[in-house]
């Protein structure tokens, strides 16, 4: 099927081949006919799919027709980051280049007054994270029920970051009579009974299997101790042919300290997370896809929608606590016909995120050998210094920090390893090479005798103190 045979206008179709595309990804093929149909659609597909057109580019043809009232506006698209409401509207601009819509990005962090002048003058397109909408609609400067087509982007993602009852009541001053095009990657209960309330007999489009990562990424486990992950993290950076990556931890927190460490070892890295200012976030996402920065430290705030050309690795130096999030953060990289890399770093007490993750996408993760890495096995308990906490958007309420986990790691990754340079913990500053342990950690470990660290680990020296080592007594810790 080429883009000419799904009935979009000449101007629509010149921007598609602008962009440079040929033929439709199979939910573009799917779903532009019955968004074209004015149907509700139910689509379950991941980014990276081609999904944000499957609806940019009839909308656009839709909304040709018919102009925007003052603070009425005629379409709506809600999604759970900035950042993804941003790619949105790039991609608006990029398919509706020739046609004359207008349209506002309402999100926060950003004015709002600037914002309201926007909506002041009509807009044929609104893209809104849900917060920042009520706001505006608080303050009388919204009035939404000219609102023709609504989309939500990211459902199940919604869900994570706690944003139902907002989408609940964003969608209660919405006319009964429009159409609704909900996409999520999962359909656990609950979005399923969003999806019965919102839409009126939708069309149903699944274009992969929820939850099952991109054909192309290769994916590895490194299985190392948890305070042994910034060297492996460092060494893997030098070894694996790393052009750029995007690395994520689970707590913000960690976010902040790994990336200075990195910024330390003369890399070049930023960090992302939920609780940095909103030009910060934007500034740090366009400097790392533009080339400026190789290296992106984040929290999921960075896991789901981003699209980032060419991003050759993905790391995770925390195994994601939800299973299907694994899913999510190694979905930013094998994008746009390239293949990506993803690495993870696991260690003991991580282990039961590991198999909810291997039980979801129904394989084991093949592991990569390196040289030198010291294995779980010799973390020597360490790990229990470092409990495995809760990811950035569930634990809203732990603001608090506790000391003795990241810093400890963090403290004894800044020491320099002796003689080589500028790497610390033994690490080699030019490539080794890597081999793929196609065994499961499991087998591996089974089969694999145990042999003392090839190499000596440094760090505070040869007496770590006991007040470290113990974990904290109360997780307050905020992610
Ligand atoms: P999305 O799933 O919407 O995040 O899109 C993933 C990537 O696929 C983006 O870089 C799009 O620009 C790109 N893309 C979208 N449609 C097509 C297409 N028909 N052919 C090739 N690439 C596409």
């Amino acid at each position: 099927m080429t883009f000419e045979d799904l009935k979009l206008s000449p101007d629509v179709l010149r921007a598609v081949t602008d962009a440079g595309y040929t033929e439709p990804t199979p939910i573009q093929e799917l779903a532009i006919p019955y968004v074209q149909m004015g149907r509700d659609i139910l689509g379950c597909a991941q980014t990276g799919t081609g999904k944000t057109a499957s609806f940019v580019l009839p909308m656009i043809d839709i909304l040709t027709a018919g102009r925007a009232r003052a603070r009425m506006p005629r379409s709506l698209i809600l999604t759970p980051t900035r950042e993804l409401a941003a790619q949105i509207a790039v991609n608006f601009e990029t398919y509706g280049k020739y046609h004359k819509l207008s349209m506002a990005l309402i999100i926060g962090g950003e004015s709002i007054v600037g914002q309201e002048q926007k909506l002041d003058r009509g807009v044929d397109v609104l893209i809104a994270t849900p917060g920042r909408l009520i706001d505006h609609f608080g303050r009388g400067g919204l009035l939404l029920n000219d609102v023709k087509i609504l989309v939500i982007d990211e459902g199940d993602r919604m869900l994570d970051m706690g944003f139902i009852p907002d989408i609940e009541r964003i969608v209660s001053f919405l006319p009964k009579i429009r159409q609704t095009l909900f996409f999520s990657a999962t359909f656990p209960p609950e979005i399923r009974r969003l999806a019965d309330k919102f839409l009126i007999n939708p069309k149903e489009i699944n274009v992969t299997p929820p939850a099952s990562p991109a054909e192309m990424v290769d994916h590895f486990l490194v299985p190392t101790g948890m305070r042994e992950k910034g060297a492996v993290l460092r060494r893997l950076l030098n070894a694996d042919q790393v052009q750029n990556a995007l690395i994520f931890c689970n707590r913000k927190r960690d976010v902040d300290i790994l990336a200075i460490s990195l910024k330390r070892h003369g890399l070049s890295v930023a960090a992302l997370h939920g609780d940095m200012p909103q030009p910060a976030r934007t500034e740090t996402l366009r400097a790392f896809k533009a080339g400026e920065i190789n290296l992106l430290v984040a929290t999921d705030v960075a896991g789901r929608g981003l699209d980032i050309r060419g991003l050759s690795h993905v790391f995770n130096f925390d195994v994601p606590i939800h299973a299907e999030d694994y899913v999510h953060r190694i979905g930013r990289t094998g994008r746009a016909g390239h293949r990506g890399r993803a690495i993870t770093l696991t260690a003991p007490d991580e282990r039961k995120f590991l198999s909810a993750i291997t039980t979801l996408i129904g394989k084991d993760i093949p592991r990569l050998d390196i040289p030198g890495i010291a294995g779980p096995e010799d973390d020597g308990g360490a790990a229990e210094a470092r409990p495995a906490a809760e990811p950035e958007a569930r634990r809203p309420d732990a603001k608090k920090s506790r000391r003795g986990d990241g810093r400890g790691r963090n403290r004894r990754d800044r020491k320099a390893a002796p003689g080589t340079g500028k790497g610390g913990d033994g690490e080699r500053t030019n490539g080794t090479p890597i081999k793929v342990d196609k065994r499961t950690p499991v087998e591996a470990d089974k089969r694999t005798p145990k042999s003392p660290p090839k190499e000596q680990v440094v760090g505070l020296g040869d007496h770590v103190p006991a007040f470290m080592m113990r974990p904290p007594k109360k997780p307050t810790d905020a992610p």
